[in-house]
């Protein structure tokens, strides 16, 4: 629409984790709803290439895109709220701006400069900003999120280089958008604005002057308030937004929109253009808000406490709840806690267990014990990844016989490596972006469960591993049972398994969690939650105190 690319700059104050990125990724929403052409950036301050090889603790989930490249988790709500398949150029690093101008001086390009944070590493800094324009085909908006929060000693090359950019481009294409806490005092019973105020303050110490501001609060702002932080914060009153806690991420761009915070940024931009359409987002929050039932999903991996980790499969299940009416409560399961007090404890009541990916051998020993519960005792089942991996040797161990399968990650010496590293993997030996990553194709075997979610006959998902299905022991597998449902078109990769004979037990070796959308829930994740409500319907059924778990297992003793 328009010929000059508009640039949003959202930053954070007072905290961390203030939801940055779900605030950036509604903006895109709205934006993008009133039929512009938005592409969401992420800028991390932090030194790493890339947070691939960073410990789930310290970063959460890493939300592998298409092409491969191992990104920041807000990636993944760029694409959910946007619908919208991303490129490693939606996230740019310290480490990859240093990457490349510390070649670039060994090359000698620089040759006879001091290279310096500023100039160099702020022109490197807006010249990824930029190079969107190009890649996206000229948007009509670039909204970058700055990692971390304002008066980071890291961030500050990322602060000077968005200033730089008002002044390059015209403040009149610039958008600066400040998302701050209002916390509230409980012993004082109020609100205060003074740490919006600070932040806001150190904000225009490095020259930017915010133009609007999220302000986050347990409950709405008044008025007032509002009034007393734009005064302060020389914001215009219609500019502070409200941001209070909601009970679904997917409310936060219908609040922005009843605030006019797209009118707003259309007005700064001069945008001119109809309203958005939100009905159909507002059907689905609305679904979101008003489940017909309750499921209880098991959820079995080894960072229970740090949700943040499967932020990305958390999401799948909301998408697909929303599709069956149905909330899914899930149950956080540490798989050492299965090995100690045995599966049925965790899972007679459970509708469904997923097993997520992973590395390391910790807690294996309890997903293998979980997964022949649920196998046995024909409970619905989604395996994905090193959850995969783990049903294949729990199926080699119990249905096939060999009590010693194991997968050559955790034991080189193994008398049955059911699952292997994969051949181009050998004489890997540098960890960062070495995995099998990105989209791969996947052709499905008609008459399976994955065919019937997909219904069609190839699909493409995005992979994180280095260890497959042996080969060797396909044959093996098959005869007792085991289906496999997907393969690489070459057929030379097992990426499904099923067991056929069971309601629904479907493992694959990639991650489907991270293509599902709130108004597009992934097949996969649709079916598995349509066959827990059918499951959990049968069970309601029957006496209300009998368990079918255990007569399940009672009738087969
Ligand atoms: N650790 C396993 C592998 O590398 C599984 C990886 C995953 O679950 N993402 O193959």
């Amino acid at each position: 629409m328009a010929d000059q690319t508009k640039y949003i700059f959202v930053t954070g104050g007072v905290v961390s984790a203030l939801g940055k990125g779900i605030a950036s990724a509604s903006i895109g929403y709205l934006l993008k709803k009133r039929g512009l052409k938005v592409c969401n950036l992420k800028l991390d301050p932090y030194l790493n290439v890339d947070p691939g090889t960073m410990n789930p603790f310290q970063h959460g989930e890493v939300f592998v895109l298409d092409d491969g490249s191992e990104t920041d988790l807000d990636l993944g709500h760029y694409e959910r709220f946007l619908d919208q398949s991303l490129s490693k150029d939606n996230n740019v690093t310290t480490g990859q701006v240093y990457n490349t101008i510390i070649t670039r001086e060994r090359r000698g390009d620089y040759l006879g400069a001091t290279v310096q944070v500023i100039p160099h590493v702020t022109e490197e800094i807006k010249s990824r900003i930029r190079r969107l324009k190009k890649v996206f085909d000229n948007p009509d908006v670039i909204i970058s999120e700055i990692g971390g929060t304002v008066g980071d000693i890291e961030s500050l090359p990322f602060m000077e280089a968005i200033r730089q950019v008002s002044l390059e481009e015209g403040p009149e294409n610039v958008m600066y958008i400040h998302v701050t806490l209002v916390p509230f005092i409980s012993a004082a019973g109020e609100f205060k604005t003074k740490p919006t105020q600070h932040s806001v303050r150190e904000l225009r110490a490095i020259g930017i002057q915010p133009n609007a501001l999220i302000c986050r609060s347990a409950k709405p702002i008044s008025d007032d308030l509002r009034k007393k932080i734009s005064l302060f914060c020389s914001v215009p009153v219609k500019n502070v937004i409200s941001a209070q806690d909601v009970s679904t991420i997917y409310q936060i761009p219908l609040k922005f929109h009843e605030q006019g915070l797209d009118d707003i940024v259309c007005q700064h931009f001069g945008f001119e253009t109809d309203p958005p359409e939100l009905s159909q987002w507002e059907d689905m929050v609305h679904r979101l808000n008003n489940p017909r039932r309750r499921l209880k999903i098991a959820m079995c991996g080894k960072y229970v406490n740090l949700h943040d980790a499967y932020k990305s499969i958390i999401e799948a299940f909301v998408h697909a709840g929303v599709h069956s009416d149905a909330e899914v409560e899930l149950i956080w399961i540490s798989s050492e806690d299965i090995k100690h007090f045995g599966a049925r404890k965790f899972l007679h009541d459970a509708d469904g267990l997923l097993i997520p990916g992973g590395f390391g051998e910790r807690g294996v020993e309890g997903k293998i014990e979980a997964i022949r519960y649920v196998r046995e005792n024909n409970i619905p089942f989604l395996g994905i990844c090193l959850g995969m991996q783990c049903a294949v040797i729990e199926f080699a161990r119990n249905a096939c016989g060999l009590a010693e399968a194991h997968s050559y990650e955790f034991y080189r010496d193994l008398k049955h490596p059911v699952i292997h590293l994969m051949a181009d993997q050998e004489g890997v030996t540098q960890l960062g972006g070495t995995m099998r990553l990105g989209a791969y194709p996947c052709r499905l075997v008609r008459g399976s469960k994955s065919y019937e979610a997909y219904g069609t006959d190839e699909v493409s998902e995005r992979h994180r591993h280095r260890y497959e299905l042996n080969n060797a022991y396909r044959e093996m597998l098959t005869a007792k049972g085991l289906l496999l449902a997907g393969v690489s078109p070459d057929s030379r990769l097992v990426e499904i398994v099923e067991v056929p004979d069971h309601r629904w037990f479907v493992s694959v070796q990639f991650h489907p969690e991270l293509k599902s959308r709130p108004e597009r829930p992934h097949p996969l994740f649709r079916d598995f939650i349509k066959a827990a409500v059918v499951y959990n319907e049968e069970r309601n059924r029957k006496e209300p105190a009998e368990d079918p778990a255990s007569a399940d297992l009672a009738r087969r003793e």
